[in-house]
């Protein structure tokens, strides 16, 4: 993946760091454990809370499952060290995305935003409002409760944030999860995480709450066709423009669409319970197989239009 050097960044749509949110109250009561964060399994979490938050996106649907990532330090020192630490205003163009994670990161938000401003109501009709990213470190408060550097990447539908943690990439994705990584799977990440505001915008992100787990729950429906939006907008990359006119992706290779890919498989409830439990138990699946998020994204990536994402409507799952 590319960046055209000479895209405008709009970094409005992205907060770093110390940067809390304005809107947000006082840190809940109780920390990790209170507010609205319910977490199964209680504070230290129960294996199956564990295997829920390392997922990507897990908490995006429903606000629920916050725990601590195995393995990983409870504090800050370890996540927090790796992300590189360009400021916001350091991301302008299309070169400064080449050229650090972070300015990457704002510039597949913009991309992901710009494609949705004009899909969304090209295909459904309806607009599309802008959510911000808060890139974070160490903490911070969310209208879905307290959100832990530990965390993997989430959308909360009740503040319409996409929260994450640059460490996750670092430390789970690429680590833990042995992901190859790279800036397409962290785009594929990011494309997930904003394919569950589009579903909140279309009053679809609710079918995940009342949905259970298990291979065909209403969870895996909703994440699935979160893997099929973040394919759509792959499809389009290399055509999304700026304000200006200038796409902001030039280029976008196989072996970038393979990244993403092995991302996908990576984060598959079954890959992540062989990884951290040694066997497979399909019903507490929330997220999809390897398989099938490889497969939904790739429906999107190769249909390219809403209306082949229906992962509530089908029979194959
Ligand atoms: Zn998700």
């Amino acid at each position: 993946m590319k960046f055209n050097p000479k895209a405008r960044l709009d970094t409005s749509q992205v907060r770093r760091r110390g940067g809390q949110r304005t809107s947000s109250g006082s840190p809940l009561p109780g920390g990790m454990g209170g507010g609205g964060f319910p977490m199964p399994g209680g504070a230290g979490g129960g294996i199956g809370s564990i295997i829920l938050v390392i997922v990507i996106g897990l908490i995006a649907t429903q606000c629920t499952g916050a725990s601590n990532i195995p393995g990983l330090p409870g504090g800050d020192s370890d996540v927090s060290s790796a992300p590189d630490n360009a400021s916001l205003e350091a991301c302008l163009t299309g070169d400064d995305a080449n050229n650090s994670q972070f300015c990457a990161i704002v510039g597949t938000v913009n991309s992901v935003q710009a494609y949705w401003v004009d899909a969304l109501p090209d295909q459904t009709g309806q607009e599309y409002r802008q959510a911000q990213m808060q890139e974070f470190t160490g903490g911070t408060t969310t209208e879905c409760g307290e959100a832990s550097s530990a965390m993997g990447p989430f959308y909360c539908p009740a503040d319409e944030y996409v929260y994450l943690e640059l460490g996750f990439f670092d430390a789970m994705l690429e680590g833990q999860l042995g992901a190859e990584g790279g800036p397409f799977a962290e785009a594929y990440v990011v494309a997930h995480e904003y394919g569950h505001h589009v579903q909140n915008i279309l009053g679809d992100l609710s079918n995940a709450q009342s949905g259970g787990s298990g291979p065909e729950s209403g969870s895996v429906r909703v994440e699935l066709q979160a893997d099929c939006y973040a394919g759509l907008w792959a499809n389009h990359a290399t055509t999304v423009e700026d304000e200006n006119g200038v796409v902001f992706i030039s280029e976008l290779t196989e072996a970038d669409i393979q990244l993403a890919i092995d991302a996908a498989s990576a984060v598959g409830d079954d890959r992540i319970q062989e990884r951290t439990q040694g066997q497979v138990n399909k019903e507490s699946w929330t997220h999809g197989s390897a398989e099938q998020r490889i497969r939904w994204f790739m429906t999107g990536y190769e249909k390219g239009d809403l209306a082949s994402c229906d992962t509530f409507a089908t029979a194959t799952l």
